[in-house]
């Protein structure tokens, strides 16, 4: 886990501007990337129409995001759509942006009805996982599994 790259998906928002971030992925037909460096993301974006871009978004911790594109818009100063369709893909989120943010911003508690639907066996898996990627809630659960259970 790299925790110290991350940034969110509100801070993409915030830093393009809504216009731009719900267009991003628009016109894009295939990223090459992204590849990263310690605060850097390098990607290749190929659009609709063959051209292809030259991408490099930095993620430095405390920083604001900022990065570089050849397309005109990102020439023109712009924090452009390539460049929020590149932070995306680096958060595992190569879904709509609108999504993206929905998945980052809906409280947790509005799983629940598609929770109660899973089997045991998959919740089991997901909770694993969780405490897989997560320290402290790995800590906690296990230490709710130590006490005595009074059920
Ligand atoms: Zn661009």
């Amino acid at each position: 886990m790299t925790t110290w790259t991350e940034f969110t998906v509100a801070e993409l928002r915030e830093r393009a501007g809504d216009d731009a971030f719900q267009s991003a992925g628009q016109g894009i037909a295939d990223m090459d990337g992204p590849h990263e460096d310690d605060w850097s993301l390098y990607s290749t974006i190929t659009l609709d129409d063959g051209q292809e871009l030259e991408t490099i978004l930095h993620h430095r911790a405390g920083k604001p995001l900022s990065g570089d594109c050849t397309c005109p818009q990102a020439h023109g100063g712009a924090f452009c759509t390539h460049l929020i369709w590149v932070g995306l893909a680096h958060l595992g989120l190569n879904t709509p942006p609108s999504a993206a943010l929905d998945a980052e911003t809906t409280p947790a508690s509005e799983l629940r009805p598609w929770l109660t639907t899973l089997p045991q066996d998959q919740l089991i898996e997901l909770i694993i996982e969780a405490a897989g990627t997560d320290r402290g809630y790995r800590r906690r659960l296990f230490l709710q599994a130590c006490q005595p259970n009074h059920q």
